[in-house]
């Protein structure tokens, strides 16, 4: 018995196999050795993973597509799958410690939420890859001058170096979503902590995009210091001008 795709847990079951096996590719087993599958559903993307030579676990909330992958994989995925929320797991002991990759295609509704949570742990996860909402994709990849550019670009682009692969069609999904989804891929860059108070760059960044059309001098009002004087150039700039360089010297200048 097939799962019954539930709505609020974001199920939509990719049913085009060749997609499924170009997902599972872009890990190509040499430099993740630990993956984990987010979301694995009824195990079209995890069938292909087992075929590589990696160390594979899967996180999985919904205990009916956990039941069907136990009885449909069997041996095959013996002790690799988790069930239980991803957001709530614990990923310090997931591979004792070790770095690990993450894979899927994700729950559309958590997707903003497992890059914060991804940004949380950035120095245990060295790769991540799959399948979100195009829209989604667009905004982590795009860069400054864009107007997908924004919190998620900034934060993640500061660590992370991100491609936009691909694009899928709604049709090769059932039940099919409302949206176009795209594959990407994310390599964490060299970039051990940022030369600026990292929790302040966040605020910065933050609080300019919530009024992305306003310049920063108007915007940033609420968290300049009393009396700050704002007549240099920068300030004239909106948001979406500024590279994560500009975001991190722009953090300095403010709080230095
Ligand atoms: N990867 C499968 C399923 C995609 S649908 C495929 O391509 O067909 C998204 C999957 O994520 C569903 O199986 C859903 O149950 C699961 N999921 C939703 N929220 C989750 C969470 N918080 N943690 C782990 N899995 C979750």
């Amino acid at each position: 018995m097939e799962v019954r795709a539930k709505k609020y847990l974001g199920q939509h079951f990719l049913t085009d196999l060749g997609i499924a096996e170009r997902i599972a590719d872009t890990i190509d087993g040499s430099s993740e050795n630990n993956v984990l599958e987010i979301g694995p559903g009824m195990g079209v993307l995890t069938q292909f993973l087992l075929k590589k030579s990696i160390v594979l676990k899967t996180v999985e909330i919904d205990t009916e597509s956990v039941t069907y992958l136990k009885d449909t994989f069997g041996y095959a995925l013996e002790g690799k799958i988790i069930e239980g929320d991803f957001l709530k797991l614990d990923t310090d002991t997931l591979f004792s410690g070790d770095n690990f990759a993450i894979i899927g295609n994700y729950p559309y509704n958590i997707s903003s939420q497992i890059f914060f949570k991804v940004l949380e742990h950035k120095d245990q996860i060295p790769f991540v890859s799959g399948m979100i909402q195009k829209e989604v994709a667009r905004r982590i990849a795009s860069k400054k001058g864009n107007k997908d550019y924004g919190i998620l670009s900034v934060l993640l682009q500061a660590f992370y170096d991100i491609e936009y692969k691909f694009t899928v069609p709604p049709g090769v999904f059932a039940p099919p979503p409302k949206v176009d989804s795209a594959v990407f891929v994310m390599h964490r860059n060299g970039v051990k902590s940022l030369p600026c108070d990292e929790k302040k760059f966040k605020t910065v960044v933050k609080t300019a995009f919530n009024q992305r059309r306003k310049t920063l001098r108007n915007s940033l009002k609420t968290i300049l210091p009393d009396g700050f004087d704002t007549t240099s150039g920068i300030f004239d700039k909106r948001p979406e001008q500024l590279s994560v360089q500009d975001f991190i010297d722009l953090t300095n200048t403010i709080f230095s």
